[in-house]
């Protein structure tokens, strides 16, 4: 037997079903199922995702060959159900061709109704109807679509409109009417005229008037659209895979544009935007198809309670409404009782939230389409939390349905949607963080701090962002960068502030010195208001209102549920103690990395740390450092106190000294000033500093080991800092984290030493208190050796930021110039520093753990790159056996999520 390529529905009987997506596309598996479950839906069939495929590879008339016996079968079967023949001048079987792939993709070819429609068949439906006005409406609608999407008319320019359009409008105009269905039979009829010469005009051919040759050019036109631009484009964007073709979908018409007792209409089970369990939507009497959505006219609300909300957001009395916008359930009380069983039945169906699209012919209701509904973030916790506690669905089910990075949109102001539609859009970057913000332009870091601390709101605009800018960042309400990736400086500190932040808006000229930005079009300067959606990337002008995001009782709930299936918990990235006490209140437990050095440049530190490295000799740097040790011990003070009975991880320095120099002269000038030194010896020490490659350079541990009284005077910060607050009766459990270490004996060396400061000072204090001594596995020496390093570390963190920049060996400040174009190439799936790189990378990770673990049972094992909150990477971590992972405080929910949801998919 030849392969089955067509899938017939209808009568309540179908070949598919829901499961068969793939094959058959969204639309057509749930054509299928909703006849299996007894939903009124006009008959009709499906031909295979497959045949599309084929059509691309292997050509038109072969494909159309294989399976024009059965289509013209699928037409049989439509023509028995329906009781009409099609191309029967009499009494016309007309259909509707559908397209619908497995996952939606607008940019696909747009649908066409009313096919089979001629000269003579629209008389046999103008008798058959007694309705001959609805005959020509139908006729035009279908010349137009036809027009449109099978025969490619379309406007010449952007500025110019359809010429259908256009037509349609001269033929309102002329009868001085405003809607599409003030125009009679006889109107309808002499525009029918006009549209076929449009046609002619556009293409040099007649309409096609064989039904068949109109279904067939229609079939070819589906297949045909899944190749163009437009839909290639939607794909490469939302990576989906350009070989799983669409279906076509070929359905017995209903109509809804019949008259007064006839409509369409879309709806959903539950509110889309805010998740209330509330059935709504819209409709249009004597209307078809798209004309809802479409805004040809302004459509009425599905239900009374609805209605009643829409007249008062629009400001509409009671009286107007009853009159002008009814709801379906006024207008038509048995259809609409019907639409709300049915509403309420495929919920249930499905277990979830469905978009619905529905036709009223001459009162009774048909379905038309079902679907999963797209919503927002706060939509989707609301509707999956309903739902668990209505019984529809099981915890596991809640867990897996929640999107972790949606939680995202919770967690951060939200502009004012109605505001947002308004606004106008100067350019687009990369939505770094997610969030809102708005307010004047700043071109410097200092700068905001001022402006800041007088009240002003400000945004920070840079082209790229340094360590210096970090208070600046903190001072700012959102960040714009005109350089830079997801992973550059900006983008990680302001995730890691839980701020919005927008980089790499590329189309943006700033110029410091006149203190001005540009993009094509438009010009700002300082002191100009601008807005920043986080979450898409779009750069708004002037203030765009906003409002706190509603964090409702569900989200703590869903927190619950992920505590009790995870296997994993999640730490927090903080170096301060607000952001502690923010990460422990989305549920952190503990801090899995404090960075040292951004303590390093709040206030007169700064100083303190430039006369360290200043220091001709260790007595130098030991008194530099002795000023320092206060300011460090307070900071760790204020840490294990907001994480009080949790640990705490601190890592020892990190950076190369010469990010903490300054590199601009007049800031080198004061420096010379303040130390007492001339500009040149400044200039010489600065020099003296640089390094071709900073990155593999002077850094980590090798400080350490070359500075051992840095090691000894943050260990003496951390263990004192920790004494303090035990005598106040806080659990301070300090981890102290050795960085980049290569080989064991750079550990033992700065084990040593900590462990000896440690010594010195529980003798001094008379007490002591436990801590542990690890190191981050982050130089991939350190992976390949862990079962050495194991033998000295208790724990390992892995830094999957340098562990990716060595492994691939891409610098993570320089990858931005070619990341994108290796995406475009298909050289990189994803950014490797946003999402980690399994295969390889990945590689080092498991097997550092596992070799780790094979010398050191009880060691502890976490993550601690940006890689630590991203859903598909947590999960890696799940794998691979960590005990916990650690994120920037925002991201914590969404990494316990994803911690859970890896537990349960196993
Ligand atoms: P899309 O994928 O863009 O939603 P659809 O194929 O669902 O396109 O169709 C567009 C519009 O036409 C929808 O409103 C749908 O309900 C309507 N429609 C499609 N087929 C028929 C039909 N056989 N009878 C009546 N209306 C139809
Ligand atoms: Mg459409
Ligand atoms: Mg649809």
């Amino acid at each position: 037997m030849s392969k089955k390529n067509v899938y017939t529905f209808g009568g309540g009987k179908a070949e598919g079903n829901t499961s068969m997506k793939a094959l058959l596309g969204g639309k057509g598996a749930n054509l299928a199922e909703m006849n299996q479950i007894g939903v009124p839906v006009p008959a009709g069939f499906t031909v295979t995702t497959e045949m599309c495929i084929a059509y691309g590879k292997e050509g038109k008339e072969k494909t159309f060959t294989s399976i024009k016996k059965e289509v013209e079968t699928g037409i049989k079967h439509i023509e028995k159900i329906m009781n009409k023949k099609f191309n029967d001048p009499a009494d016309p079987l007309l259909v509707s061709v559908r397209s619908g792939a497995a996952v939606s993709m607008p940019g696909m070819m747009d649908t066409v109704l009313n096919l089979g429609l001629n000269d003579q068949t629209v008389q046999g439906l103008a008798q058959k109807s007694g309705n001959e006005r609805f005959a020509w409406d139908s006729y035009r609608r279908f010349i137009q679509m036809f027009g449109d999407v099978v025969m490619g008319i379309e406007a010449e320019g952007k500025e110019d409109i359809d010429p259908f359009e256009a037509a349609i409008q001269a033929a309102k105009d002329t009868k001085g009417v405003m809607q599409d269905t003030e125009l009679d039979a006889d109107d309808l009829k002499t525009l029918v005229k006009t549209y076929k010469k449009i046609v002619r005009d556009h293409t040099g051919r007649d309409f096609p008037t064989d039904p068949w040759e109109q279904l067939w050019d229609a079939i070819a036109a589906v297949f045909g659209s899944w190749d163009n631009e437009r839909a290639h484009r939607y794909r490469e964007l939302n990576n989906i895979p350009h070989d799983i073709g669409t279906a076509v979908n070929v359905q017995a018409m209903v109509y809804g544009n019949m008259g007064e007792n006839s409509a369409t209409g879309v709806a959903f089970t539950r509110d889309a935007a805010t998740g209330e369990n509330l059935f709504n939507g819209e409709y249009l009497i004597n209307a078809q198809g798209e004309d809802v959505v479409a805004g040809v006219r302004t459509p009425q609300q599905i239900t009374l309670e609805g209605s009643r909300r829409w007249v008062q957001l629009n400001n509409i009395s009671e009286q107007e409404r009853k009159a002008k916008y009814p709801s379906l359930e006024e207008m038509m009380p048995a259809a609409y009782k019907e639409l709300r069983q049915i509403e309420e039945k495929l919920e249930k169906h499905y277990a979830d939230m469905q978009d619905l699209e529905f036709t009223i012919q001459d009162g009774r209701l048909w379905l038309l389409q079902t679907r999963t509904g797209k919503r927002t973030g706060v939509a989707m916790l609301r509707i999956a939390m309903d739902m668990l506690s209505e019984g529809i669905i099981d915890e596991k089910t809640t867990l897996l349905r929640v999107e972790p990075n949606k939680l995202d949109e919770l967690l951060h102001p939200v502009f004012d949607p109605e505001a947002l539609a308004k606004a106008t859009v100067l350019a687009k970057g990369l939505p770094a963080s997610p969030g809102a913000a708005s307010g004047k332009i700043v071109f410097f870091a200092d700068e905001a701090e001022e402006w800041s601390a007088r009240g002003e709101a400000v945004i920070l605009v840079r082209i790229e962002t340094s360590p210096e800018d970090v208070s600046g960042m903190n001072a700012a309400r959102g960040i714009l960068t005109a350089r830079g990736g997801m992973t550059s400086h900006a983008a990680v500190v302001a995730r890691g502030m839980g701020k919005c932040c927008i980089s790499g808006a590329g189309t943006i000229k700033i110029d410091y010195k006149k203190r001005t930005m540009s993009m094509e079009g438009a010009s700002f300067k300082e002191g100009d208001w601008i807005s920043l959606n986080g979450n898409t990337g779009e750069v708004i002008e002037g203030k765009v209102a906003t409002r706190e995001p509603e964090m409702s009782g569900d989200f703590g709930k869903l927190m619950k549920l992920c505590d009790k299936y995870t296997r994993m918990y999640v730490r927090t990235n903080a170096d301060t103690p607000e952001d502690s006490k923010r990460a422990r209140e989305f549920g952190a437990r503990g801090i899995g990395l404090c960075r040292t050095e951004h303590m390093f440049f709040e206030g007169d530190r700064i100083k303190a740390v430039r006369e360290m490295i200043l220091a001709d000799d260790e007595a130098g740097r030991r008194k530099a450092l002795k000023k320092l040790l206060p300011m460090q011990r307070e900071d760790f003070e204020g840490l294990y106190r907001a994480m009080d009975g949790l640990p705490v991880t601190i890592r020892l320095l990190d950076p190369p000294l010469h990010e903490f120099v300054p590199h601009e002269e007049k800031n080198q000038q004061e420096m010379a000033k303040e130390m007492g030194i001339s500009l040149s010896e400044v200039k010489q020490k600065v020099e003296s500093l640089s390094e071709f490659n900073p990155m593999l350079g002077h850094r980590g541990c090798r400080l350490g080991n070359t500075y051992p009284e840095i090691t000894e005077m943050q260990t003496r910060a951390i263990i004192e800092a920790a004494l303090n607050v035990q005598a106040e009766g806080v659990d301070a459990q300090p981890e102290i984290m050795v960085p980049l270490i290569g080989k064991k004996e750079e550990l033992v060396l700065q084990e040593k030493i900590i462990r000896e400061t440690a010594a010195k000072v529980f003798e001094e204090r008379k007490t002591s208190i436990p801590f542990l001594v690890g190191t981050m596995i982050e130089i991939p020496r350190a992976a390949l050796t862990a079962d050495e390093i194991a033998e000295v570390a208790e724990f390992f963190s892995f830094g999957t930021n340098d562990l990716t920049q060595m492994t691939f060996g891409y610098s993570r400040d320089d990858a931005g110039s070619f990341l994108g174009i290796y995406k475009d190439l298909g050289i990189l799936e994803n950014d490797p520093f946003q999402v980690l790189d399994q295969v390889g990378v990945g590689q080092l990770v498991e097997m550092g753990t596992r070799k780790g673990r094979s010398k050191n049972p009880k060691l502890k094992v976490g993550i601690c790159g940006e890689h630590g909150g991203e859903p598909s990477s947590v999960k890696f971590c799940h794998q691979v056996g960590m005990d916990y992972v650690s994120c920037s405080p925002f991201r914590v929910p969404i990494a316990r999520l994803a911690a859970a949801q890896a537990a349960l998919e196993k």
